[in-house]
């Protein structure tokens, strides 16, 4: 709704007749996108699209002969990849209900909202992913979507990130001051730097370790494809906190900003006693303590992002992490299965 007793502000941008403000504008008109005012949420839209997939495309059938097989996988893999299964199946709705009920309400840009309602539906997908995985492994539900109750170092990190958006679950809450801003940015950082950001990827390697060593490659597949999606999730959330930050710099005081960067240290104590549990032994090509050296490798790079000092200064473990995130989809090493939905426009029925 535009807000007719406030004039246009000219603030020198390129489309002077809308007031920037990526959060809380009254002076803008949700439904009215164009012109675009922050181009690069645009593209990050644009990227999701051309990443499209779905976990039924994988095929689970050489998961399915391995985890039902006697002598197939060792204890120690079975434990690391429940754990992750049982982190992840619930992770992904928790992400998805703090976009639409917690963010969106709040991002009132219209560019950046069409971003959230695509990344609302690729969580949708990754909820589906561990339906998929449930069904096809004929895993027990209630083990693995209890597991954020049942194991102490999934639990803790679920109400770690819990915790911090309790304020702004408060129905009455508005990003009107500088206190309440401040909030929603901490919020903000939670799921988009410290869930999606950090808590997803002692899994991601983990399980993408295995797939290296020809082990739950199905799993392993839909584990690239979920990482993938995140990484431009924790772009975006990135690029909208810097926004925010640089359209309201009082709120980054030298407080806040220590407060943030001790929140994610703490968050990477928790990803780190995680990774310990998910792997008390180690097992082919992963010891737990280089799983911790990669989740302190990903945590200096999104306090980069973020416009925050380093603080472990480690080297990744793990180079071919990086290295698959941009992998597209018909480059994937299996070629289990070759589809892409980048097709030019052209579309055959
Ligand atoms: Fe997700
Ligand atoms: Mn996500």
């Amino acid at each position: 709704m535009t807000d007719s007793t406030q004039p246009p502000a000219n603030d020198g941008s390129l489309n002077s007749n809308k007031k920037k403000g990526i959060i809380n504008n009254s002076s803008i008109d949700p439904n009215k996108i164009l012109p675009f005012t922050y181009p690069w949420a645009r593209e990050y839209y644009k990227q999701g699209v051309a990443n499209n997939w779905t976990a039924e495309e994988v095929s689970m059938q050489r998961d399915i002969e391995l985890w039902k097989s006697e002598d197939g996988l060792s204890d120690d893999e079975r434990r690391m990849i429940l754990w992750n299964l049982g982190f992840f199946s619930t992770a992904e709705s928790l992400t998805a209900n703090n976009i639409v009920l917690a963010a969106y309400p709040h991002v009132t840009n219209p560019e950046c909202r069409q971003y959230l309602l695509r990344q609302a539906f690729e969580e949708a997908i990754h909820t589906d992913t561990f339906i998929y995985c449930c069904d096809t492994l004929s895993l027990d539900p209630d083990e693995i979507y209890n597991m954020y109750l049942t194991v102490p170092t999934v639990k803790e990190k679920d109400e770690f990130v819990v915790k911090l958006t309790q304020s702004i679950f408060d129905p009455n809450f508005k990003t009107d001051t500088p206190e309440n801003i401040q909030k929603f940015v901490f919020d903000l950082i939670g799921f988009y730097i410290i869930m999606e950001g950090i808590f997803f990827y002692a899994g991601f390697v983990m399980l993408l370790s295995l797939m290296r060593n020809n082990r739950m490659v199905g799993i392993g597949e839909q584990f690239q494809y979920i990482m993938r999606d995140e990484s431009i999730h924790v772009n975006f959330g990135a690029d909208l906190i810097n926004t925010i930050v640089e359209e309201n710099p009082e709120i980054w005081t030298p407080e806040f900003k220590k407060t943030v960067s001790e929140t994610i240290q703490e968050a990477v104590q928790l990803e780190c006693n995680y990774a310990a549990d998910a792997l008390p032994r180690g097992i082919l090509g992963l010891r737990s303590d280089t799983v911790q050296d990669y989740v302190k490798y990903i945590a200096d790079r999104r306090l980069e992002r973020i416009g925050l000092e380093t603080v472990y200064n480690v080297e990744s473990p793990f180079p071919w992490m990086s290295e698959i995130m941009d992998l597209s989809k018909e480059k994937n090493f299996f070629e289990t299965r070759v589809t892409e939905y980048q097709t030019g426009g052209s579309l055959e029925w």
